[in-house]
């Protein structure tokens, strides 16, 4: 394979350069994942989904990649502490909401809305990462890392708090651009009323409240960590002091990839990511997603079955419609959209049970789609290497599809074959045809329907594991639990029969 030059736009540099792993052929990037007070939204998946192109589109060219993104299940400040100095943060005001009712702490609320998360992020079909740490698990490294900026003279502590010194790094401002205290506002998260604070620039890196939900221990009494420190932390934990790229959605940049940039520059002395890449927002039917305006959707709002007040859209519809602008144009979500995505999902399934029948029919004829498709891919591929350009990769997806119907029913085995291998290659750089994972995707998308499909299928391997266990055959019984456990499934044996269920999976590898 020649050699693929891969561009995006370094918000950075404010301007399109190739990507040049410090790693020549091995990517290390980090995403800013939810905080979990709530389920995700389609604008969040926005965002995530980005950094999943980047995935598939830097695994398309053979590279390696080492992939992190986060949960933040810390709760932070939600803009009502600007006026409210008693101070509440996101996740606490969840749990004192009518949604938290069934939440006995904010630790239980936090861990459901990590899980549908997960549930999600597999049902819109995203690649898992190599990690996806969790804020609360990392606490001790943070503190580490504030007691470090403390020493190095990048910080001091208040009676209310520890700050990070803006004025302390004279590159403060270099991503976004904004050197003065304005915009804080809109990134209320961190900005702490403190009288004793030395410039309103400076941000929070510790806040002392004993009587907070969630509580650690530091040097500085009981208090628990600011936002900005748990990303630059755990980016720098699982990738290095300097890695390659940096992903978040644009209100990200300001405050808290600034001062992501600030945190960590200012410990290791050495640039922290070389490109940032930032997603527009997603707005809805032409506005901006707010509840009030009745325009805001979670995922399972759309992909859930009907009978749990879902609207039964097919997830990679859904998939289909969020990666249908390139990213770094705004996107405006509509039902129409996503009404005629369904319709494309529909023909790349069709067009894969064509190709499976083709091949299954054993006669293998002259191979009349393998060359057009093959440049159809490499249109595709093109488009994802600049700049993630999904529009112009979809349209060679859609084509490829159209071609591949057009044959159908009289596909040889050969043409079948190629259609195939097509589907597939599409499917690893878009994420358009299939599910990837189907079993775990089923699992936990929710849906009655998916949930008796998989028990179904679980039932069955234990009848198979009995069948096997009678006759004696123990290395096909044990196949067999091996199978299970790959489906996450444990199984447990009694006398009374065999009873199974599935592992709560720890998603930190
Ligand atoms: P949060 O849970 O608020 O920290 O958001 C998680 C990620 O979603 C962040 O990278 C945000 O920038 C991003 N995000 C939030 N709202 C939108 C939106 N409407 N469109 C695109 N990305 C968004
Ligand atoms: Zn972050």
């Amino acid at each position: 394979m020649p050699e693929k030059i891969f561009r995006i736009y370094n918000s950075m540099t404010r301007s399109t350069e190739v990507v040049e792993p410090a790693q020549p052929g091995r990517l290390r990037f980090y995403a800013c994942g939810p905080t979990v007070y709530s389920y995700a939204h389609i604008g969040n998946f926005r965002s995530f989904l980005t950094a999943d192109l980047v995935l598939r589109t830097a695994q398309a060219i053979g590279w390696e990649t080492a992939y992190v993104t986060n949960i933040t299940d810390v709760g932070h400040l939600t803009e009502d502490d600007a006026a409210d100095a008693e101070g509440e943060d996101r996740m606490a005001k969840a749990l004192r909401s009518k949604e938290g009712e069934r939440f006995a702490n904010i630790w239980d609320l936090a861990r459901y809305y990590a899980n549908t998360l997960l549930s999600d992020w597999q049902a819109l079909n995203l690649r898992e990462p190599d990690a996806r740490p969790r804020a609360t698990e990392h606490v001790a490294r943070q503190i580490r890392d504030v007691a470090r900026l403390l020493e190095k003279g990048h910080a001091y502590e208040t009676a209310q708090g520890v700050y990070f010194s803006v004025a302390s790094f004279p590159d403060y401002g270099k991503l976004s651009g904004n050197v003065l205290a304005t915009g804080l506002d809109e990134g209320v998260r961190d900005v702490v009323q403190d009288p004793e604070k030395r410039d309103p620039r400076d941000f929070a890196l510790w806040k002392k409240d004993p009587d907070h939900l969630m509580v650690w221990h530091s040097p500085w009494g009981w208090g628990f960590p600011g936002w900005h420190i748990e990303c630059s932390t755990m980016a720098q934990a699982y990738l290095g002091e300097s890695f390659d790229l940096h992903t978040g959605g644009e209100d990200n940049k300001f405050p808290h990839h600034e001062c992501e940039i600030a945190q960590a520059e200012s410990l290791s002395g050495k640039p922290f990511a070389r490109y940032w890449l930032h997603t527009r927002f997603l707005q809805v039917e032409g506005e901006k997603m707010a509840k009030s305006a009745g325009n805001f959707f979670t995922v399972r709002d759309l992909v859930g079955p009907e009978s749990e007040g879902g609207r039964g859209i097919h997830p990679l519809a859904l998939r289909l419609a969020l990666i249908s602008g390139q990213y770094r144009k705004p996107l405006n979500f509509t039902f129409d959209q996503l009404l005629a995505c369904a319709r494309h999902i529909q023909r790349f399934e069709e067009a894969a049970d064509l190709a499976a029948q083709g091949v299954a029919r054993n006669d293998p004829g002259e191979d009349a789609l393998g060359e057009p498709l093959a440049r159809l891919y490499e249109q595709a591929l093109a488009a994802m290497l600049d700049d993630l350009n999904t529009p112009e990769a979809i349209a060679a997806a859609i084509e490829g599809a159209k071609r591949v119907l057009r044959d159908g029913r009289t596909m040889g085995g050969a043409t079948a074959r190629s259609a195939q291998n097509w589907l597939e290659k599409i499917n690893g750089l878009l994420g358009i045809v299939a599910q990837e994972t189907p079993r775990t995707a089923a699992k936990t998308a929710g849906s009655a329907a998916a949930e008796e499909a998989f028990a179904r299928e679980v039932e069955d391997l234990l009848r198979q594991r009995a069948e096997a266990r009678a006759q004696r055959d123990f290395q096909r019984a044990d196949a067999i639990r091996d199978q299970l456990a790959g489906m996450q499934v444990e199984i447990m044996d009694a006398p009374e029969g065999t009873r199974w269920r599935r592992q709560i999976s720890n998603p930190v590898s």
